[in-house]
């Protein structure tokens, strides 16, 4: 019973400002499987995907249509942009839900794939939990089809390459010579200079004078591996 409830967990909602330009009222609620089926599709047609660059895991599909509404008249371009919102932060990932998914992930190129087998996933050598297993699935980082093959969706990845990628903004203390007028001199704190760091090695590109463009850094370096990530 547990079972059919987790598979069937909510992973985002899902907002649509439709074509004709009306909102859905209450946002759709949309399984892990069905973001994947969405998201997919996006990618696939070519529509445009923007991520953002913070650590929410929110994200955004853009689909153009471009027609004319009369055989003589001008050609309009209109937009349906669905905005979607995990309903579980990526931040909570815990470093052993991490190393699950990874096995999972790992098994996905393989010959065989992972499997659900009474509730826990069986990988070959290696397994995880049924506890494990039942929160990967209720938070929606993890998903089933009714063969009972398990695969990390959009939202688990999108989660895992946050856990790889956690950035700060390393700081660098400048002294400044200060010479009085009685002649003496000393050194001073002065300023300061930023840099975007990663725990994946990445570095921004230089020594900032303002954190704010670490920060910019920061975000441009997320938005490339999230959308890596998206248009896998
Ligand atoms: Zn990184």
């Amino acid at each position: 019973m547990e079972k059919q409830i987790t598979a069937a967990a909510v992973a985002y909602r899902a907002t649509v400002f439709d074509y004709d330009g009306i909102t859905s009222e209450t946002p759709l609620a949309l399984t892990a499987a069905e973001a994947d089926t969405m998201i997919g599709l996006a990618v696939c047609d070519g529509d445009e995907v923007t991520v953002d660059p913070d650590r929410s895991g929110r994200f955004t599909l853009i689909r153009a249509l471009t027609g004319r509404s009369t055989a003589t008249g001008p050609a309009r371009t209109l937009r349906k942009v669905t905005r979607l919102v995990p309903t579980t932060a990526p931040r909570t990932m815990t470093a052993r839900q991490y190393e699950d998914l990874t096995i999972v992930h790992e098994r996905e190129n393989a010959r065989t794939a992972a499997r659900l087998r009474d509730g826990r996933v069986d990988a070959g050598l290696q397994c995880v939990p049924l506890a494990a297993t039942g929160r990967l699935l209720g938070r929606g980082w993890l998903t089933a089809d009714p063969s009972g093959e398990v695969w990390v969706s959009y939202a688990g990845r999108i989660a895992m390459a946050l856990h790889e990628h956690r950035a700060e903004i390393l700081f660098k203390g400048l002294d400044k010579l200060v010479r009085r007028a009685d002649g003496s001199e000393s050194w001073e704190p002065g300023g300061g200079l930023f840099r975007a760091a990663c725990s994946c090695g990445h570095r921004g590109e230089g020594w900032r004078e303002e954190r704010r463009s670490a920060s910019r850094d920061v975000r441009e370096h997320r938005r490339a591996f999230l959308l890596a990530v998206m248009l896998a």
